[in-house]
């Protein structure tokens, strides 16, 4: 299905960004910085990646013709281990929006206490015009093209935006092609493969839980909160199934091809099924469309992006009617709109926090194929319940003794931690 934005949608794309990626993302890291106090040269060390990998991926169309994208792998910061992220592919892909993301995965591992460093990957071009067969070609040459500069020691790859656990597969048997078995160099595989259970709903479940925690600590009653979500991909569509069986009630949600609204609720497993069927959430029965522009701006108890970075800018920031916003999109919230959202008094759960489950479920992964141990979806959910909420008392105790953001509270976290690392290891 093609992409399709209405007049009003148009706009606010156009609007959302006007600041580089990665000079947002160092803005939040300086900020952070400066309250740690943080040593002028270790600042200067984390302000940069230690390795950014651009390289042309040539595959052969359906049609017999040479084609070619440009893909990107950069490594930011290895000091805590093995360099971990996801690759996307998305025609927004460029070298600046990985370099940021790089960086928010460096500080995201640290704070949820995972031995990795931070990464990010991905091809700019858009999957769905592509067949299966071409996007396999493409995953393989891009998997190839990176090979050198990756393993499960290295740097280890993980699903995000439109890759999925097809994808890895394809991205471990070309790897393993050249250095035999190896499970363990990407995460996200199909269980059959190696995958851990627990893993594709693991971001999802992760914001769920950030949501009944921040609910849970700043006095509201989960059972019945009102929640948005933007995106309906593999962050968003887990993330409500697992709020409505905690009793919230999930009033809009949305996907590239549009919006849908009912402010009785909607029950989440109908519409699953419904997605999987129709490939979208438009035109779902019991429900009133609405654009992705309106839907940020919906009065609610939680509003949750969960598809693109930026979406939450200067234009809309102060039409927002929601009381919280969990970010279960990286960088959802420019550096001015959060500025905006604490004066209002607006708290926000910050992406490195919100959407960790991901990456420690991806953890869990690899543990289990270094050691060749199956563990239980159960094992696994009770883990990462633990993991998260440890992260975020920490976060919320910062927050409270410094009266700081909780994104700033989380940045600092992390940034220590890196900086204590850098520093025992020394240059
Ligand atoms: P996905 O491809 O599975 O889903 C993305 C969803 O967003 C889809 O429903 C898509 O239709 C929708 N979307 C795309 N453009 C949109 C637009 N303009 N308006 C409204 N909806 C739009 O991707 P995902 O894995 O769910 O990732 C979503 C976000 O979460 C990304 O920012 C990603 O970096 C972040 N994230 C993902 C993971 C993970 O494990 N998959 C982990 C951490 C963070």
């Amino acid at each position: 299905m093609g992409r399709s934005m209405s007049g009003k949608d148009k706009k606010f794309a156009e609007n959302k960004v006007c600041m580089s990626s990665f000079d947002a993302c160092m803005q939040q890291f300086n900020a952070a910085a400066d309250l740690l106090d943080l040593d002028a040269d270790i600042r200067s060390t984390l302000c940069k990646p230690d390795r950014e990998i651009a390289v042309e991926v040539m595959f052969r169309r359906d049609d017999g013709s040479l084609d070619s994208l440009t893909g990107y792998r950069v490594q930011h910061n290895n000091v805590c281990g093995p360099f971990k992220g996801g690759i996307r592919f998305h025609p927004e892909v460029d070298l600046d929006e990985v370099r940021a993301l790089a960086a928010l995965m460096t500080w995201k591992t640290a704070l949820v206490g995972v031995p990795f460093g931070g990464a990010k990957g991905g091809i700019a071009f858009d999957p769905s015009e592509y067949s299966h067969g071409e996007l396999e070609r493409i995953s393989r040459r891009f998997f190839r093209e990176i090979d050198p500069d990756v393993g499960p020691h290295r740097d280890i790859p993980a699903p995000d935006m439109n890759t999925n656990e097809q994808v890895m597969a394809w991205f471990m048997d070309e790897y393993e092609q050249r250095h035999g078995h190896a499970p363990a160099v990407v995460t996200g595989k199909p269980v059959e493969l190696g995958g851990s259970l627990g893993r594709a709903a693991a971001t999802g479940r992760g914001v769920a839980i950030i949501t009944r925690e921040t609910a849970q600590h700043f006095g509201v009653d989960l059972s019945g909160a009102s929640v948005v979500i933007q995106g309906f991909g593999n962050v968003g569509s887990y993330a409500a199934d697992v709020l409505y069986q905690m009793g919230a009630k999930i009033i809009a949600v949305s996907d590239v091809h549009g919006g849908i609204h009912n402010a009785g609720g909607f029950t989440i497993p109908e519409l699953i099924d419904y997605v999987k069927e129709r490939g979208s959430v438009v035109g779902y029965p019991h429900a009133e469309s609405i654009e992705n522009a309106d839907l940020l701006t919906l009065p609610c108890d939680f509003l949750i992006p969960a598809a693109l970075g930026g979406v939450i800018n200067e234009s809309n920031v102060d039409e927002l009617q929601c009381r919280f916003v969990i970010e279960g999109a990286n960088a959802p919230t420019t550096p001015a709109a959060a500025e905006k959202l604490w004066d209002k008094k607006i708290r926000v759960a910050p992406d490195i926090l919100a959407n960790a489950g991901g990456v420690t479920v991806s953890y869990f992964e690899w543990v289990q194929n270094l050691q060749q141990l199956n563990w239980t979806e159960d094992q696994v959910n009770k883990m990462l319940e633990k993991k998260l909420v440890a992260a975020f008392n920490r976060v919320v105790a910062l927050h409270e003794k410094k009266n700081v953001s909780l994104r700033m509270a989380a940045y600092m976290v992390g940034i220590k931690i890196v900086a204590k690392a850098f520093m025992l290891r020394g240059a």
